[in-house]
């Protein structure tokens, strides 16, 4: 599963909602995230964000963003 991180605020490029094969991008006011079960783990929209803010949640910095995906994508 990918995750969205913080790079992604106020980025206005929708580059990678439109390549992902699932459409698991949710939108909000101020940023995207990925449903982390819809996900399937192409990779395909990572080298498509301008802001490096979509990041395997593998990382240990994708850590604390894992949630925050899961809560909001379920909200939004
Ligand atoms: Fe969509 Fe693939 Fe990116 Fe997951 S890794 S959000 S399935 S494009």
């Amino acid at each position: 599963t990918y995750i969205v991180n913080d790079k992604c605020i106020a980025c206005k490029y929708t580059d990678c909602v439109e390549v992902c094969p699932v459409d698991c991008f949710y939108e909000g006011e101020n940023m995207l995230v990925i449903h982390p079960d819809e996900c399937i783990d192409c990779g395909v929209c990572e080298p498509e964000c301008p802001a490096d803010a979509i990041r395997p949640d593998t990382e240990p910095e994708a850590e604390k963003w894992v949630e925050f995906n899961r809560k909001y994508s379920e909200l939004w």
